[in-house]
């Protein structure tokens, strides 16, 4: 394996500084599963207000608070609405159907996200030879869908259209202040559209694992029993729980700084032959670019810039994604994409790399 100078691969990287070990040395802790971590109480206190809610919930990662939130809504037999390219229906091992006896319905919409004129026709009608249409799932910043920041006003518009017509809303918000800081808009702002929401501390603020969900108190209540149900209540979970505090506190405005590394590295990328990407859709710190196909494929070109230390993700045949986050400045976007000139100049056509990625076999 060779040595990894700059990491791409995905915002999860990151490390916990000295200042963030240092919170969670200091961190308060008791038995959470009988509600008596006070660092746990004071995080969730914290999100369930900062999401304008009731209540919130800690978990283990964003997949355990993502199903919690379907469970929540839906029972076996339930169908859920979301974006072809949604995480809840692609990318959690199809938890869905797996924990909770739920179908997902992917729809396919613009760059992740959907409108009312995707959706409308797609709520079955109430006759037993159908399932219920329970639940429309969104992703805010979107993440295969090209991490875009949704429009408030579609965000409203859409949830506004599903309440109308009987469903609950779930938002996974797994950077969803990655979101806030590119739309301009408060997390209350997004929030208040939606039944539940799901927040990551383990992508772009950095914390070494954890989420939450967040809704009303009855909600959040279910939750809870769920996520024990899961496998996911846990005991001196402040530990953990004061990073996220402390990632609230220091590491959300700054997000800003890994949205110029994204929009520089697209730049960069922009003026490389062989390969595309379009600069105006780079919005947050995802950064999707597609290789020519003449040229080879995205996993060998993964595998090629790998060799020379640069890790970056395959997302798809011809499609690579590239991501910044806390660890990385702009000094290594730079060099990140010197990297990549000399490596398509070169020809990467001989690396190995047979699969591309976790998404999809070449
Ligand atoms: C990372 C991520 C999650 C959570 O995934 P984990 O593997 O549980 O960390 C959920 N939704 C989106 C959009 C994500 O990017």
């Amino acid at each position: 394996m060779p040595n990894v100078l700059i990491n791409l691969y995905s915002d999860t990287v990151t490390k916990p500084t000295a200042a963030m070990r240092e919170a969670i040395a200091r961190a308060e802790v008791g038995d959470d599963m009988s509600g008596e971590d006070p660092t746990v109480n004071r995080l969730e206190a914290l999100m369930a207000e900062r999401l304008g809610h009731e209540a919130a919930v800690f978990a283990c990662s964003g997949t355990q608070s993502n199903q919690m939130g379907v469970r929540v809504h839906c029972v076996p037999g339930d169908e859920l609405l979301i974006e072809s390219a949604g995480h809840i229906a692609c990318f959690e091992g199809g938890a869905p159907a797996a924990l909770s006896g739920v179908t997902c319905r992917q729809i396919p919409g613009r760059l992740g996200m959907l409108d009312i004129a995707d959706l409308e026709g797609k709520i079955k009608a109430d006759n037993q030879h159908l399932c219920t249409t329970r639940l429309l799932c969104l992703e805010n910043t979107t993440n295969v869908g090209g991490g875009r920041a949704w429009p408030l006003d579609q965000l409203a518009r859409v949830c506004g259209w599903a309440h109308d017509n009987g469903l609950k809303t779930h938002l996974d918000g797994a950077r969803l202040f990655n979101a806030c800081v590119a739309g301009g808009y408060s997390a209350a702002d997004v929030g208040r559209n939606f039944d539940t929401i799901s927040i990551c501390f383990s992508k772009g603020l950095g914390c070494p694992m954890g989420s939450v969900l967040v809704g009303n108190r009855d909600d959040i209540r279910k939750a809870r029993r769920i996520r024990k149900l899961f496998g996911g209540a846990l005991r001196q979970a402040g530990i953990v729980a004061a990073a996220a505090v402390y990632a609230m506190e220091n590491n959300v405005e700054r997000l800003a700084v890994d949205h110029e590394n994204a929009k520089t590295l697209a730049r960069e990328i922009a003026k490389i032959d062989g390969l595309s990407i379009t600069v105006e859709d780079v919005e947050t710190n995802l950064v999707f670019f597609e290789v020519d196909p003449t040229l080879g494929n995205a996993a060998q070109l993964a595998a090629a810039l790998l060799e020379r230390g640069v890790k970056a993700g395959a997302s798809g045949a011809y499609r690579l994604r590239a991501c910044t986050h806390l660890d990385i400045s702009r000094d290594d976007v730079l060099k990140a994409a010197d990297v990549l000139r000399q490596t398509v100049q070169a020809g990467f056509r001989n690396y190995k790399g047979s699969t591309t990625g976790p998404y999809a076999r070449a």
